[in-house]
């Protein structure tokens, strides 16, 4: 794991650490305001703090977490990947996705992924470990500077929203994405300011986390990719679903739906010949109405090929139709729009290519 942050700490651990280091506890307030406010980790440019200090709560506060290894640009610069570097040589991606009405961050909270989904690069590599609090919360603060500072094209502008969709299944990880999420949403300076309903996390389905997480007191969406709403062919596609069956994970989505009034995002990959059959979205319609009810929203997410993959994107009519099956279940379904296709989107790409 990388060394302790300053994002790690909630704002009573921040003001220990700083007493320790032999300061005045205030220096902690100092500190978060700069990085959670200014949305700076320039020690330098923190001129309240005398600079003999400067050096030391940076050294054991704020060492550097994520060095960028490149930024591809594509959509007309609206969509932004970045590759970054951890201090052990790991190596993790965001993508940072301008609209005309939000900005959207799409962060990883592993480097790698243990849950091994056939279809997804970053799956093939298996996990390389969890990321820490703080390099998860790094992540949406230099996507926050980077629209502040007007480097995506429309001006400067404000990040509005946060959903963990990058490499890792952040529920596997679940601690330190819970503080991260407190340090994204606490007001500035205990945080980024951000609102809890403008953070989604997603779940393949892990049921113990997830009826956890229904217990946090928290109003962030829920997403489960489900991919396919039958357990015979999910088995293979989502291979934990070896240990909880698709049923279990609606429900446990029903009590989180009902504890927090919020709708619950079915993410669904949709692959050609191998889950986009219209019986499919029609037992994936009756499905989610007998468990979810009004609750239920699907997100289809057209398949971005992986070169050399056996995985396909469905045809747009398949797709038009599967959307009207589920529908005329009664349930809301839309298709995601698939940014950042032409800078190898595909879940954890990038990072494998190194
Ligand atoms: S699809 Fe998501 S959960 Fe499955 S292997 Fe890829 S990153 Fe992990």
């Amino acid at each position: 794991m990388p060394p302790r942050h300053l994002a790690d700490l909630s704002a009573d651990e921040r003001r220990v650490a700083v007493t320790e280091l032999g300061e005045k506890p205030f220096r902690a307030k100092q500190l978060a305001h700069h990085y959670f406010g200014r949305l700076t980790a320039d020690v330098e440019s923190m001129t309240d703090i005398p600079a003999a200090s400067r050096a030391r709560l940076a050294e054991k506060l704020l060492p550097p977490l994520l060095t960028p290894v490149r930024h591809l640009d594509t959509d007309k610069g609206a969509t932004r990947k970045t590759l970054w570097r951890a201090h052990d040589g790991t190596l993790l991606e965001s993508v940072l996705m301008r609209y005309p009405d939000r900005a959207t961050v799409c962060i990883s909270s592993q480097a790698g992924c243990g849950m091994a989904c056939p279809f997804c690069a970053t799956g093939q590599g298996g996990l390389q470990r969890n990321l820490s609090t703080a390099e998860i919360v790094d992540q949406v603060r230099s996507a926050a500077a980077m629209m502040r500072d007007g480097e995506i094209p429309g001006g400067p502008g404000r990040l509005s929203n946060v959903v963990f969709m990058g490499m890792g299944e952040p529920l596997a990880n679940y601690r330190r994405v819970i503080d991260a999420v407190h340090r994204i949403c606490d007001p500035v300076p205990n945080g980024l300011g951000l609102s809890q309903r403008s953070v989604t996390v997603s779940t393949v389905g892990l049921v113990p986390a997830i009826r956890k997480l229904t217990e946090e007191g928290l109003q962030v969406t829920l997403a489960v990719s489900l991919h396919t709403p039958d357990d015979e062919l999910r088995d293979t596609l989502v291979p934990v679903n070896n240990r909880w069956k698709v049923s279990e994970v609606l429900q446990a989505a029903r009590g989180y739906a009902e504890r927090t009034g919020r709708r619950v995002s079915i993410e669904y990959a949709l692959i050609r010949d191998v889950n986009d059959q219209p019986w499919r979205a029609d037992l994936l319609g009756r499905k989610l109405h007998q468990h979810l009810g009004q609750y239920a929203h699907v997100n289809l997410i057209p398949l971005n090929p992986t070169p050399g993959s056996e995985w396909d994107a469905s045809p747009k009519p398949v797709e038009r139709e599967f959307v009207r099956r589920v529908r005329e279940a009664g349930v809301p379904c839309t298709v995601r729009d698939t940014r950042g296709q032409e800078i190898a989107a595909a879940c954890g790409q990038l990072a494998a290519e190194g």
